[in-house]
């Protein structure tokens, strides 16, 4: 990265840590053997799988057996609504979601809505969280699958899983949680969630990208997604991505190994920048203001674009985020600021600012130091903040 860069978008992806690179390499190149081969060149590699999945195991507390290795949170996400929609039907094709879902969950739904499955998507309150109760409320006898995300990549919001797990289990239904931005960052662990299914992606905790797992709790009804060759105990094909699968079982024990440390000091950090970022006028938080992740600090900052704010910050060297990295390609307001009761207004000027690993409180100052004279010039430019005063 360039010298003097801020990157606070570690939200939307974070870079490899060394231990990562480090895990990965002989894979690529003198271990390269397929681990499916039955010559001693895939030992190795054979070997080296095995070693990846206990770990990842031991960080969610399942069982080796109960991990699948994918190529990212996007096909955990398809797999583990589609598996389980199809797998589960025979007790009936109605879901429950959330409206704060990532792309990653609702567009597969929205797929399966098209296929005859009925939705109901549950509204969050005005801090991103979902009410157990709501979950139950929404239960029906035909109600095949839940997915509610652990923690939202765009407000931070932590949600109550534990008790939507024990509402899910009650009633018989499958429960499945995208915990892409959760892990490595807060405690996940499968058995205290009550989770079946549980996706995660390694670029999003400092290891590679295009690799995650899915978590498959034993006896759960999942139908595959991916067709071949049988690899994954013929439940994934497609050779395994060796190398990716070492580097984020390393980054996930290197990440858990120093989670109390990095909590504390990351969420000192984005209070500090909530505080100061607060000090403008006409600024709000998003999301929840405790139950949120230690590195998202997310606001509206009315009367100006965020993809304004996001241009000028970025001629400033810093690298932040307004909605989520998917969407902005549309000019559509974030669906999850506008479920969470935002005007379509204050939802285009959001700001999210994630902080990681490599975060420094040199970082918070430059932060803080850039963005009011930024704002304050944005809005010196916008007809509507200038009818206001
Ligand atoms: C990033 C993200 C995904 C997608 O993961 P990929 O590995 O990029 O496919 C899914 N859900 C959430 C909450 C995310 O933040």
């Amino acid at each position: 990265m360039k010298k003097n860069y801020v990157y606070a978008d570690n939200a939307a992806t974070t870079p490899m840590s060394e231990a990562a690179v480090k895990a990965m390499l002989p894979w690529l190149t003198e271990e390269f053997g397929n681990p499916s081969s039955m010559y001693s060149l895939a030992a190795k590699p054979q070997t080296a799988l095995a070693t990846a999945r206990e770990a990842v195991a031991a960080v969610i507390g399942a069982d080796p057996a109960e991990i699948f290795f994918t190529s990212g949170g996007t096909e955990s996400d398809n797999w583990a609504l589609r598996g389980a929609a199809y797998g589960a039907e025979k007790k009936g094709r109605h879901i429950i979601t959330s409206a704060i879902e990532h792309h990653a969950v609702l567009e597969p739904l929205e797929q399966l809505e098209r296929e005859g499955f009925e939705l109901t998507v549950l509204k969050p309150d005005a801090f991103g969280r979902i009410d157990p109760e709501a979950v139950r409320a929404a239960i029906r006898p035909d109600t095949c699958l839940c997915s509610i995300m652990t923690a939202n990549n765009e407000v931070g919001t932590i949600q109550p899983i534990a008790e939507i797990g024990a509402i899910c289990r009650e009633f018989g239904v499958t429960f499945h949680t995208d915990a892409v931005q959760a892990m490595g960052h807060i405690p996940v662990d499968v058995e205290d969630m009550q989770v079946d299914l549980l996706s995660a992606s390694a670029h999003k905790f400092n290891g590679p990208k295009g690799v995650g797992f899915l978590y498959v709790r034993r006896g759960t009804r999942l139908k595959n997604l991916i067709h071949g060759g049988g690899q994954e105990k013929r439940r994934r094909s497609g050779t395994e991505n060796v190398g990716g699968i070492m580097a984020m079982a390393t980054a996930l024990t290197e990440a858990v190994a120093n989670m109390r440390e990095e909590y504390i000091r990351l969420s000192a950090m984005r209070d500090r920048l909530i505080a100061g970022v607060l000090q403008m006028p006409e600024t709000v938080l998003t999301g929840h203001p405790t139950e949120r992740l230690p590195g998202i600090a997310s606001f509206s900052i009315r009367y100006i674009e965020g993809e304004s704010i996001i241009l000028s910050l970025d001629i400033a060297g810093i690298a932040a985020s307004s909605g989520s990295a998917c969407s902005t390609a549309s000019l559509d307001p974030s669906h999850v600021l506008t479920s969470m009761g935002l005007s379509h207004e204050e939802a285009h000027g959001s700001l999210r600012l994630s902080l990681g690993r490599y975060n420094t409180e040199e970082d918070v100052d430059r932060i803080l130091q850039a963005l009011p004279p930024i704002v304050e010039k944005l809005r010196a430019m916008s007809p509507v903040w200038k009818s206001k005063k």
